[in-house]
């Protein structure tokens, strides 16, 4: 049995419901849960813990290679550090696009992202390039999407703030992620297309659940 069989590819932009509803999945479908948005964001926090610029592609791929990332239900160690609550800070949110935009940060997280699911038989696992590069052959692909003032309302309600300017943000980080040259942020062929709008978490995990065991 290939590790893809049981993976669920779950894919979208900010604010989609992607994290709750891949968590949420992952519990329902006894599936380890992996959030690869976190590992970027643990590159982009080593990158500014060092002061190194996030858009000096040289120097950032050098240090991700040499970077540990341990990612657990708990949270995230960088080095060794706990970076839990620094990756989701708007420092890290703000440079992490450019950090993703980096060919040589992706093949080396791409590579981590397929041996953590590997070395645990299979995964719920959520980003923007998970159904189109990083497992093309997974079961199941999703793709999740919300209204921008949706997703901007979510964001709010999460870490607080402006909600106009919070949908700002989002559409730029969006734009970046789908407009960069290496795994934009792409609808993948034969992805099951989920608008979170209006629906509950569990109304979502359900069908998606259901759909998973065919
Ligand atoms: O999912 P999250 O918002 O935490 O992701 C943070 C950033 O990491 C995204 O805006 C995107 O730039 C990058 N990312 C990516 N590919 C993934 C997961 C995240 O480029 N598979």
């Amino acid at each position: 049995m290939t590790p893809s069989v049981n993976v669920v590819a779950i894919d979208g932009p900010a604010g989609a419901g992607k994290s709750t509803i891949a968590r949420e999945l992952a519990r329902v479908l006894n599936l380890p849960y992996l959030d690869t948005g976190a590992m970027y964001r643990g590159i982009t926090c080593a990158a500014l813990r060092k002061g190194i610029d996030p858009s000096d592609d040289a120097a950032v791929a050098e240090l991700a290679l040499i970077t540990q990332l341990d990612i657990s239900e708990d949270g995230l160690l960088v080095d060794g550090i706990d970076a839990t609550a620094d990756i989701r800070g708007e420092a890290v949110t703000r440079a992490v696009s450019s950090v993703a935009a980096n060919s040589e940060v992706r093949r080396d997280l791409r590579e981590r992202q397929r041996s953590w699911v590997a070395s645990r038989g299979g995964g719920v696992v959520e980003g923007r390039d998970i159904a189109t590069v990083v497992f093309p052959d997974a079961r199941l692909k999703v793709f999740l999407t919300a209204s921008p003032l949706v997703r901007a309302q979510r964001r709010v309600a999460q870490i607080g703030g402006d909600v106009d300017q919070i949908a700002r943000d989002i559409a730029e980080r969006d734009h970046k992620d789908s407009t960069r040259i290496d795994s934009p942020l792409r609808e993948s062929e034969n992805a099951m297309l989920v608008d979170t709008s209006n629906r509950s978490i569990e109304d979502v995990v359900n069908q998606i659940a259901e759909v998973f065991h065919g």
